[in-house]
């Protein structure tokens, strides 16, 4: 999902992510610049590895929280679906849903975060 509104939301967000990284004292890591698109393929999802950083962006609540893979697990946990998934802002549930043409998976699939209503309300932005 490419709208304009998300890029708009993921502009601002990595803007202020910028900032804050900026403002933290040296050496406390690499800095963490750049774009990051959303990823909604749960396959590529999946196969992120332990150590990969990525947005949690939720539109909900207008946050984005940087995670990293603690394992494969919490990789695959990421995009279950039917799994689901926390604002750590917002304290909101949602739920991961695949969505794609029926019979076929893999490339044509893509996750999406809903809630209970079926909004689509959070997306995954990896930041390798
Ligand atoms: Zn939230």
């Amino acid at each position: 999902m490419k709208s304009p509104l998300k890029s708009l939301i993921m502009a601002a967000f990595a803007a202020s992510l910028v900032t804050a990284v900026s403002a933290a004292p040296p050496g406390k890591g690499p800095l963490v610049t750049g774009t990051y698109l959303e990823e909604s393929n749960p396959q590529n999802i999946q196969s992120m590895k332990k150590g990969n950083r990525y947005a949690l962006v939720c539109m909900e609540c207008k946050s984005l929280s940087v995670k990293e893979v603690a394992n494969e697990k919490d990789a695959q946990a990421l995009c279950h679906n039917g799994g689901m998934i926390h604002c750590n802002s917002c304290k909101q549930k949602y739920t991961i849903k695949h969505v794609g043409p029926p019979g076929r998976s893999g490339d044509q699939w893509k996750m999406v975060m809903v809630n209970d209503k079926g909004k689509e309300c959070m997306f995954i932005a990896p930041m390798k």
